[in-house]
């Protein structure tokens, strides 16, 4: 079972080196989300803090910075759950429908 890169769709082992691998290769100001050719955002996690009512931009935030932001306990066990199913490897369709991704490039 592994994790899946929302940016590239690479697949990782651990949900850690999901996390390393994100911070490493997909931080240069532009949004996994909104769009990976789009504009850079001078503050890319604000931009993400302030989109938390969006799921997937609230997945992307979690591997960023993990879920301690969440101050809830009970709510940021929910969102730890959500977020590690909607990335795990044999839930491809879900991850399909989440960041809807199959129509870029054409
Ligand atoms: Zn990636
Ligand atoms: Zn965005």
């Amino acid at each position: 079972m592994g994790y899946r890169c929302p940016e590239c769709k690479k697949v990782f082992d651990d949900f850690k080196d999901l996390r390393i691998h994100y911070r490493k290769s997909h931080m240069d100001g532009r949004c996994s989300i909104c769009g990976p050719d789009g504009k850079k955002f001078s503050n890319i996690i604000r931009h993400y803090h302030m989109k938390t009512d969006d799921f997937p931009h609230l997945v992307v935030l979690c591997i960023i910075e993990g879920y301690d932001f969440i101050e809830d306990k009970k709510y940021r066990k929910i969102v730890r759950s959500l977020v590690e199913t909607v990335l795990e490897e044999r839930n491809a369709m879900l991850f399909e429908i989440i960041f809807n991704k199959g129509d870029r490039g054409r």
